[in-house]
């Protein structure tokens, strides 16, 4: 496989989480058992075999690789992709991908689909994906990805397979659905974006941003453009109820030794051990 981009891995459970993501350079996720991917800053080679993909906002560095994505399918006779972005990004990306048209001569084929805050996309009978409102200073969207499952009610709990078969013949429900969040990706924003979706603090395998991490960095100027500060991981502590709290996009005005340290510092049990830094 060519290694064009930096990707690193980690496998939490059944989940195995591939990425990159600095502020400003570029940010890419794919979730192989999923699926599915977030954000097309860069597009690693290896990514170009998922289909689906959901882009947080239209700054350079998430979404730029788009075009390029889609080509790639194209050469390699691949279907067209189906990616979900706000619905602000779409037209201008339309008018973007005819031109690479006309410089390349080539077909850009590919379905871009609006989303806003609210939606929610079926990716299966067990994967649903709902769109959340984050603050950043474009329009700008979060992911919560559910795990839904069907659950016997609990009053037929203790019947016979033959008892329950007969109910559900006789026209009862006796099942009803249970959703677990499975992924909660924050993209770019300010804390508002988690306060605001509590169940970004309750899914298995949270990414979250934290572009800052000097305590010199003023945060009213952090929160202003949309961003979140190590401090606002700390005020926070106790509300993450995730197994794993990824903390990425860090600006790239630190070295990784720096952000470890200052990390350490103000989490020294990195929340349990449950926080890792994706650098
Ligand atoms: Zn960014
Ligand atoms: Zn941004």
């Amino acid at each position: 496989m060519i290694n064009n981009l930096p990707v690193k891995t980690l496998k939490h459970g059944e989940l195995t989480i591939e990425g990159y993501s600095r502020a400003a350079v570029q940010t890419y996720w794919r979730f192989p058992e999923l699926k599915l991917g977030f954000d097309l800053g860069a597009q690693p080679w290896s990514f170009m075999g998922t289909e689906t993909w959901f882009v947080t906002h239209g700054h350079l560095d998430h979404i730029v690789a788009l075009p390029v994505y889609v080509a790639r399918r194209r050469m390699m006779k691949m279907t067209p992709p189906v990616i979900y972005m706000p619905a602000e990004t779409i037209e201008p990306m339309q008018k973007i991908l005819r031109q690479f048209t006309k410089l390349d001569r080539g077909r850009l084929p590919c379905e871009l689909k609006p989303i806003a805050a609210g939606d929610e996309i079926e990716l299966s009978r067990e994967l649903i994906v709902s769109v959340v409102g984050t603050r950043h200073t474009v329009p700008s969207l979060g992911f919560i990805v559910w795990e839904r499952r069907r659950k016997l009610r609990p009053e037929y709990q203790d019947l016979s397979g033959d008892q329950i078969r007969d109910l559900r013949l006789a026209g009862n429900e006796v099942s009803h659905e249970i959703r677990k969040p499975l992924l909660a990706y924050l993209g770019d924003s300010s804390p508002a974006g988690l306060d605001d979706n509590p169940a970004m603090y309750e899914a298995k395998v949270l990414i979250c941003e934290l572009t800052f991490v000097a305590p010199d960095h003023r945060r009213d100027k952090i929160h202003k453009f949309g961003h979140m500060h190590l401090d606002d991981i700390v005020e926070r502590r106790d509300r993450f109820q995730n197994e794993l709290v990824i903390a990425a996009h860090l600006s790239t005005r630190y070295h990784s030794k720096t952000v470890r340290a200052l990390v350490s510092k103000a989490l020294p049990d990195m929340l349990d051990g449950r926080m890792h830094l994706w650098l």
